[in-house]
This record gives C-alpha cells, structure tokens and sequence, in this order.
C-alpha cells in the first residue's frame, strides 16, 4: 500500500484550511488539504440557502493578512451575500495559488496517532493512506449539519433539503407548497426569499426570536474608497477589542442609568446603524444586568411588532421565553414583514409541535399540512461537532469523542491532551464564533505557524497539552463566562441542540483581544503548558 507523506494535512479547505495552506507552505512545508466539497468555501460553499448572506459587515468579514488583497478586492454590499463571499474565497485561493494543494471531493475519516513513527495516519473517503506529522483541522464551526430525527421521514413523497446542503443548482419553489422547519439565523435569511417563490410557505417555528434588523446596503464608490483607505487603522481596532470588529463601541452608556427618554434615544439610534453590535452593545449592562437585559428585550420585541399586521401573528412570533443575547442574536431583512403577506402561514411548533412526517406533508399539533417540499433551517452540531463525527484515535488508540464524552476540552482550544500534534482552529475552549471569526481564524493560524516554527527551530517534532494545563484552561473559560447572560438558554452554543450532546458553553468568552495576548504570552514563555519533545 502507497502511503503519501506531507508535513502536514489541512482537514478543510473554508477560510481557515485556505489560510492555513498559505501560512504552512511559507515555513516550507509540504501541505495537503483535503476538502470534502468540490470547491472552496467551507460554510460558504455549502450554505447556498435563498438569502444566505454574512452579518460580520464585509470590510471586517476579509482577510487581513495581504494588505494587497484587501486593496484589490471590491465589496458591493455592507452585509456580504454567499455568492459574493464563495467568489471572494476562490479569488484568494487563485490569487495565492492555494489549489494545487488541495484535493476536492474528498473526506478525512479517520485519523490515528502513529505513536510508534510520531505522525498522523489518515484514511479519506476515497480510500487512500496518508502520512502527516502534523494533522492541522480546519473542519470549521458550523459544518456537521443537524436533521431532527421526525418519524415518517422515509414516507414522504415530496423534495427534501438541509439548508446547510442545499444543491448549487438551486430548487425550483413555483407553484410549490412549503414547510421551512426552524427560525433561527438561517430560517430567518431564508423565509422571506422563499416566500417570494413559493405558491405558499408554512414555517414551523418552535421558539420565538430577537430580530434585529440589518439595515443593509450598497456600498458606493466613496464606501469602498474609505474602506480601503482605512485598512490600516480598522486592523488596529480589530486588534484592540473582543469581538475582532472595526467600529465596535468603545465606552457605551449603562442602559440602567439613563432616564427613559436617552435610553430610548440609544436605542433608536443603535437599530438605524442595524446590525448585531449596534443593538447589542448600545449599553454596557444588557449583557450582564438581567433587568438592563429585559429592557432591551422588550425594546427590540416592540419594534419587530410593529412590522406585522396580525396581532395574533404577531404575538406568537414575539412571546420570547429566552433573554436577549442568552442565544445568537439573529439579524433580519423583512423578516417579520413576510408573515403579512398572504401565502405565508406561521405554525407555532411550541403549542402544535411536530408529530410526524406523512406521505402527503408533515402533521403538527394534530393537523395535516401538505407539502410538495419541506426544507430543513435545523441548523448544526456546532464546534466539537465535525471533530468528534471524524474517527479520531489519539495516543493509546483514544477517541476523542470518547475524551470529550463529557465536555470538549483542549488547551487554548488548539490542542487536546493525548492528540499530539493535532492543531485545532478556532476549536472548543478559544473564542471561536464568538469574535468575528475569521479574524479569530488568522490569529489561531498565525500562532501555529509560530509555533511549528519554533519547534523546527529548536529541534522538536512532537507537541502535545499538559493535561493540568488543560484543566486550568477550562476553568479559566468557565470563569470568563461567570456572570454573562449569553449562554443561559438552551441552543447549538450550549450543543442543547443535539440530543444526548453535553450542555456547556465551550468558548472562551473573555474576549479575542485577550485571548491573543494569553496565546502570545503562551508563545514568549517557550510555548508553557505545552509539552515539547524530540521523537
Ligand atoms: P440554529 O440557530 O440552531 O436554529 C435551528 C432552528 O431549527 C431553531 O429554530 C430550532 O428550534 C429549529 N429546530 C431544530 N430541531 C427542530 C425540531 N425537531 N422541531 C422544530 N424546530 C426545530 O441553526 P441556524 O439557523 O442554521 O444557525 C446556526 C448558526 O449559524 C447561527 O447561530 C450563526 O452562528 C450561523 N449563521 C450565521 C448567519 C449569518 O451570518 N447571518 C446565517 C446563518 C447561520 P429551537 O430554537 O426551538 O431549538
């Protein structure tokens, strides 16, 4: 049997495996990635739902790496589309020659410490053996989709699609009876696309949501000349706060200490900018205050009720049983003015929740709805997700989904005891989706790169977590989330949305500023809490 060798295998080739191609190429590594789509993109390749667009504004959702590539590229909208985004991702992997080390159509499986040779062994969907030192995974966030399990599924005699895999081609919704099942960010995108095409669309929502509203836009000439003129000073504010984020507000006011009409005042001016930051840190206290929290709650409920003609639509789109922020806070355009239109049912999934799946549509709450299509917005196993679906076996044959039975652990979120040299990007324990992620993606690659650097340097070839180390770590996570609202209600960022999955918010929340200058400190004091070795 042939077994190809390379220093390091890329799993992925999204934003992270295409940045991780370029930065491991330039330490003279030979690098394969291997990507299971037939193109690049990741999320941005499989989620070509109706609607599908970013909420990180455009100029912040780029590469900061090539200054050139930032001057070169052209936005045409504030929020970015998928197509735009797709086109975006293929213009990085041409303009930086990333393909050639790239196999498409292709899934790791399996991948086993080779303690005995210190490398990798992985096995692809295609049946071949490859040999990495280093095994680098850039299988992204939000790329193990979840499908509820509804029984009758196999009886149904219409068209289904996963909105996280739906065909390039596209589905032809005329004259077509509709069920979209979930309301969260991609159902939201997605509902009022559809009902645009759709002869009539049933949305099946289980539970109510904030919207915020996107107050999207062109962006002219003089927009993209001052994006591009500012490259420099927005890198330094990106650097400077939690989220990764240019503009973020820096000192706002505490929404408990203004009188009723200033707050009103911020409140307005933050839904005008739109978007989620505008709404969500217009006050330094909603996230952290639960009655600052339940003012802003009922602030944003008011407005999104003024959008919808129905009393009784309305009031079963906005009875909100979770606080603001507690889940992903959802950006909208025309959400909630879709349900006034007259081939749009709302069915509230809480008070008639979903029995079956017939031949004919789907039943819920004791009636029959039938359907010609019926579209999955059920969203993913987030994080840990595609990690433990691959068969990850490190020293002693260990699982990593047997170690992260009870909760996803790792060092940083880049490295889990007992899986040497297996570098995980933007991985449980770092903070991840909680920044603008692909800032948050440089920064993890960037210190790999410093880190397999250094270890060439010094003549180490073998790195793995000490696991006290790690166990610190996730008490430091734990810590850093005390006291915060985000995470209080069941959703993908607690995994409550996969049955059996372990409740937890894994994600370093003390912010990405932080968490880089930990990671660099990491990095100065010889890579401590590391374990490095010659093998
Ligand atoms: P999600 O937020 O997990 O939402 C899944 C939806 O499916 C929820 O409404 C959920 O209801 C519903 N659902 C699941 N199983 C169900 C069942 N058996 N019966 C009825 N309803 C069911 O997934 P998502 O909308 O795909 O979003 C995931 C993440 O992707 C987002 O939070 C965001 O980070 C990212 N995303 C970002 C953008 C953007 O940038 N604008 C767009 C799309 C996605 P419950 O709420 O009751 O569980």
């Amino acid at each position: 049997m042939s077994v190809e060798k390379f220093d390091a295998v890329v799993v992925g080739a999204g934003i992270a495996g295409l940045y991780a191609i370029h930065r491991l190429r330039e330490i003279g590594f030979s690098v394969k990635a291997f990507e299971k789509g037939d193109g690049v993109g990741g999320t941005w390749y499989w989620n070509r739902y109706p609607g599908a667009r970013c909420d990180v504004e455009s100029w912040d959702y780029s590469y900061t790496f090539s200054e050139e590539l930032a001057q070169e590229w052209e936005w045409t909208e504030r929020y970015p589309t998928q197509p735009e985004i797709e086109r975006y991702l293929n213009h990085v992997a041409d303009r930086f020659d990333l393909r050639r080390d790239i196999e498409f159509g292709t899934r790791i499986d399996q991948a086993c410490f080779d303690e005995s040779e210190n490398r990798w062994l992985l096995r692809t969907s295609k049946d071949a053996t490859i040999a990495a030192r280093y095994l680098v995974s850039a299988a992204g966030a939000l790329s193990e989709k979840f499908t509820p399990k509804i029984s009758g599924v196999e009886t149904f005699a219409g068209e289904q699609y996963h909105t996280s895999s739906w065909p390039a081609e596209g589905v032809d919704l005329a004259n077509k009876r509709v069920g979209v099942i979930g309301t969260g960010s991609t159902g939201i995108q997605a509902i009022p696309q559809i009902a645009k095409e759709a002869e009539h669309l049933y949305v099946f929502q289980r539970t109510a949501q904030h919207v915020i509203p996107a107050q999207n836009h062109p962006l002219d000439e003089d927009q993209r000349r001052e994006i591009k003129a500012t490259f420099r000073q927005r890198l330094e504010e990106k650097l400077a706060n939690a989220v990764g984020m240019s503009g973020f507000p820096e000192d706002p006011p505490s929404l408990l200490e203004l009188d009723a009409e200033t707050r009103r005042e911020v409140f307005e001016g933050g839904w005008e900018v739109g978007g989620p930051v505008a709404v969500n840190r217009a006050f330094s206290d909603t996230g952290t205050n639960w009655d600052a929290n339940k003012v802003l709650g009922e602030l944003v409920i008011e407005k999104n009720s003024e959008a919808v003609n129905d009393p009784g639509v309305a009031d079963k789109l906005l009875t909100i049983d979770h606080p603001i922020g507690s889940r992903r806070l959802i950006v909208g355009i025309d959400y909630f003015e879709t349900y006034n239109r007259d081939n749009v049912t709302l069915v509230d999934a809480s008070t008639a929740p979903i029995e079956a799946i017939t031949a004919g549509g789907l039943r819920a709450g004791g009636d029959e709805i039938e359907l010609d299509v019926l579209i999955y917005a059920t969203g993913f196993d987030g994080v840990s997700g595609p990690l433990m679906a691959m068969d990850i076996q490190g020293v002693g044959g260990r699982l990593l989904r047997d170690k992260w039975a009870t909760r996803p652990t790792a060092f940083l979120g880049l490295v889990a005891s007992g899986f040497p040299n297996l570098f995980m990007i933007t991985g449980p324990g770092s903070p991840s989706i909680f920044s603008n992620v692909i800032f948050a993606i440089e920064q993890h690659v960037d210190w790999i790169k410093d880190c397999l650097t250094y270890m060439t340097e010094h003549g180490f070839n073998h790195i793995d977590a000490n696991p006290d180390v790690e166990d610190d770590w996730t008490q430091q996570v734990d810590k850093a989330a005390e006291n915060l609202i985000v995470g209080s209600t069941k959703s993908w960022w607690t995994g409550e949305n996969i049955p059996g999955k372990p409740a937890g918010l894994n994600f370093y929340l003390g912010g990405l500023h932080n968490y880089r200058a930990k990671c660099d400190e990491v990095a100065d004091n010889g890579y401590e809490g590391f374990l490095l070795q010659s093998r």
